[in-house]
């Protein structure tokens, strides 16, 4: 079988490029060992849709994207069945030291996000229930200090467009389809095995049955396990970005009562919030230096079932945060796993080995891009196989509906670490 393109993994990352790739006249096969498009971590996100990142690259990337949740049917161009929906429930973004007003806020009025500027008495007005006391720096539960009194209050920035998507699983098979209507191939239970390599050129990638798949580009899209592909490719050595995988749980209980009508993102106490579409809240977390990360080096041995010691943790914060919640005695969720870099800060790129491109590092905080990135990888695709250098003259990339152009060297593998990172999810 021969085929221009090889992407490994069928998560909403996978999807996307190969829908892109696809549409733009490239033979593509996708190869992923689970079951179906969607079913590794992108099964488990929040796929909360917020703008608020550390560089101009990250909020317009996100900026950009949002235009396509917003017409999901339309961006895919094709009838895909149910598609997944966009809920646009705005954010509160509560004040923190760690990730201040002006660190954001300049990057939203360059970009054209429309925002606004959130006293503790508006933010209490805005959303009923909220307890606007500021506890900084988040603590465990089991800490006397976490009861303490509040020392002041807080405002917030709230974005009306944020939101989130209803079924993060969907919006991977959405885009799968759309990518098959365009000609691309998709075979699941094919786990990758080997990458074959000739002259410093990628060639081919073997499957674990032994299938052969021969092929100019490869493209590793593999989530979690973009670590482990890499090393069968043998890149990695020039990257100056790492990224390793961390187990994450993300608490589901019933939202308070008359719901919890805008998403929460709130470093202050370690935690973000948003309502489902069927009554529910669910409740992550931000990564507070008080909680060790659950680093594995697995993430096929990921244990799936949320523990009652984050669960207790998570749910303890947002009912210091909304008093009226009720911790539930049973901990409900589900645990996934974030591939993170050291900026928590994706990795679009080429590789030193040719042919071989990688979507990866995504660090809990891109599902919200998956509108453009095939667009990214495409870019760069198009650009390195035209024979330019995309390490000394980066391809760029100009949103369809913003008309902003992005440089896509901030997300190189060799680039200085980002300045300004908030050093969690956030980005
Ligand atoms: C708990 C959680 C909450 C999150 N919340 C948000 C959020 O609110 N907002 C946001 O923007 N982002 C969020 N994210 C991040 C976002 O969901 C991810 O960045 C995104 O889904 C990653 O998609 P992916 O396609 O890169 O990876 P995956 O979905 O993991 O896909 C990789 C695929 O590669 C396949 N694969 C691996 N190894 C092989 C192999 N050897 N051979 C063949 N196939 C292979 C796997 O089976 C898998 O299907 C969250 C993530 C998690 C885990």
């Amino acid at each position: 079988m021969a085929t221009d393109v090889v992407v490994i993994g069928a998560g909403v990352m996978g999807a996307s490029i190969a829908w892109e790739l696809a549409r733009r006249g490239r033979r593509v096969t996708v190869v992923d060992k689970a079951g179906g498009a969607g079913h590794g971590s992108t099964s488990a996100s929040s796929a909360v849709v917020r703008f608020n990142f550390s560089t101009l690259a990250g909020v317009t990337a996100a900026w950009e994207a949002q235009f396509g949740w917003r017409s999901w049917p339309e961006h895919l161009g094709h009838d895909v069945g149910e598609p997944a929906r966009f809920v646009r429930c705005g954010i509160a973004l509560l004040d923190v030291d760690i990730m201040p007003r002006q660190a954001f806020l300049p990057l939203f009025a360059k970009v054209g996000v429309p925002f606004e500027e959130w006293s503790d008495t508006q933010l209490r007005e805005r959303i009923p229930g909220i307890d606007v006391g500021r506890y900084w720096p988040p603590k465990r539960i089991d800490d006397e200090g976490f009861w303490r009194e509040t020392e002041g209050t807080l405002g917030a920035v709230y974005t009306p467009d944020a939101g989130f998507v209803s079924d993060p699983q969907l919006a991977a098979q959405n885009l799968a389809d759309a990518a098959r209507a365009h000609g691309a191939e998709f075979r699941f239970h094919a786990t990758v095995s080997h990458i074959e390599r000739t002259n410093d050129r990628v060639t081919a990638v073997t499957l674990a049955d032994g299938t052969r798949l021969p092929c100019a580009v490869v493209v590793n899209a593999a989530g979690p396990w973009s670590g482990r592909i890499n090393e069968l490719a043998g890149v990695g050595a020039d990257f100056t970005v790492r990224s390793r995988p961390l187990r994450q749980e993300v608490a589901h209980m019933p939202a308070p009562p008359g719901g919890l009508g805008i998403a929460v993102a709130d470093l202050d106490l370690g935690t973000y919030l948003r309502g489902d579409t069927g009554g529910g809240l669910l409740i992550g977390g931000t990564e507070p230096d008080c909680d060790p990360l659950q680093w594995i080096e697995d993430p096929d041995a990921l244990t799936q079932h949320p523990t009652m010691a984050v669960f207790e943790a998570q749910v303890t914060r947002a009912a210091r945060r909304f008093p009226e919640l009720t911790i539930p005695n049973r901990a409900r969720g589900v645990a996934g796993v974030y591939d993170v870099t050291d900026d928590w800060t994706p990795v679009y790129d080429r590789t030193d080995l040719d042919g071989f491109y990688v979507a990866m590092g995504t660090s809990g905080n891109q599902f919200k891009n998956a509108p453009v990135v095939g667009g990214f990888l495409a870019a760069i695709i198009e650009h390195t196989e035209r024979g330019a250098d995309h390490d000394e003259r980066p391809a760029r990339y100009v949103g369809e509906h913003t008309g902003l152009e992005i440089d896509l060297s901030a997300f190189s593998r060799k680039r200085p670490l980002t300045a300004g990172n908030s050093g969690t999810v956030l980005g």
